[in-house]
């Protein structure tokens, strides 16, 4: 059982974002109203990705929306990814890096299977661009990896500033 009380973005460096997230194994009407918070708060916030650790649940879990519409939103449920292609290097940011960007080496080609809210298993292919890149950056929070663990040293010290400032807001 979700606690939906507890829903709330979280921030490096919480701990739940380290994490690896544990399996979605009951597709009831409490996981679906989770869903729905975290589409609110995706959205909110402009983005075009959440992942439920973000949402401080630590479940296999993940929605993307290119344009940030709920209409086109995609959940993704216990995923496997089949990844292919060569490696491309672009930007990348993160709700739970506010206002950090960072360049992040990825597979070009993904092809995602996983289960909807109902528990109905799909298979998509995500080819270069956006998408797949996104599906990457979601599948990452649910192996507890974030930007802090994908940026270069350079990166790291360029962003230091924030990464430092992020700490002190965000550690209890
Ligand atoms: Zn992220």
């Amino acid at each position: 059982m979700i606690d939906l009380e507890t829903v709330r973005l979280t921030y490096y460096p919480a701990k739940i974002l380290t994490l690896k997230a544990q399996e979605v194994e009951v597709f009831d009407d409490n996981l679906r109203e989770f869903v729905d918070r975290m589409f609110d708060m995706m959205v909110e916030h402009n983005g075009i990705g959440l992942a439920a650790p973000q949402a401080n649940v630590s479940l296999r879990l993940f929605m993307v929306s290119l344009d940030g519409t709920r209409e086109n939103t995609t959940v993704f449920i216990n995923p496997k990814l089949d990844l292919s292609g060569p490696m491309e290097c672009n930007e990348e940011g993160c709700l739970s890096f506010p206002s950090m960007y960072t360049k992040v080496r990825r597979y070009r080609d993904c092809i995602v299977t996983a289960q909807d809210v109902h528990g109905k298993t799909f298979s998509g292919k995500a080819e270069a661009g956006l998408y797949s890149r996104c599906v990457q950056h979601e599948y990452d929070h649910i192996e507890g990896i974030t930007l802090a663990n994908r940026m270069g040293q350079a990166a790291r010290i360029m962003n230091r500033r924030l990464l430092k400032k992020l700490e002190e807001q965000h550690t209890l």
